[in-house]
């Protein structure tokens, strides 16, 4: 299977197993510069129900291992979940450091054979070039590792 392929079966399997009631579309778009993915809020113009579009950039997950593409797409359904996608009032370090939080505490229930690995990966934001996910990711750096 493909990677573009893994992370759009993976995106609905987690979908599922987070019993997430809104739609969500995972779809390939290249354009996406400094993430590897994101996720936007929509809302459908005939029901008025929410949706959301989760982009990737099918050159950017090449480069991830699969254990890393379910935590990537796992830090995208919790900025969903948490109400980032509609709500902007708090800062972009919180929301990520927030988002970051969830998908490891999600990642240790359901896949913690990954999760040790999903800890230590946070170490190597600290000299991350992007100012906003280095200050987030520094600050679970540091709760997570004393
Ligand atoms: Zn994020």
């Amino acid at each position: 299977m493909n990677k573009e392929k893994y992370f759009e079966n993976t995106t609905e399997k987690l979908h599922k197993l987070l019993k997430i009631h809104s739609d969500v579309f995972a779809k390939q778009d290249n354009r996406l510069k400094n993430n590897i993915a994101n996720i936007q809020h929509y809302i459908y113009k005939d029901t008025k129900e929410d949706c959301y579009l989760l982009r990737y950039n099918s050159n950017n997950i090449k480069k991830y291992p699969k254990w890393q593409l379910i935590h990537i797409i796992f830090h995208e359904l919790a900025h969903l979940v948490l109400g980032h996608c509609k709500d902007f009032c708090i800062s972009k370090v919180d929301r990520e450091y927030r988002a970051e939080k969830l998908s490891l505490l999600w990642t240790k229930q359901y896949y913690p054979e990954y999760y040790r690995r999903s800890i230590n990966y946070l170490g190597k934001y600290k000299t991350y070039r992007i100012k906003i996910y280095r200050e987030a990711y520094t600050k679970l750096w540091k709760e997570f590792h004393g």
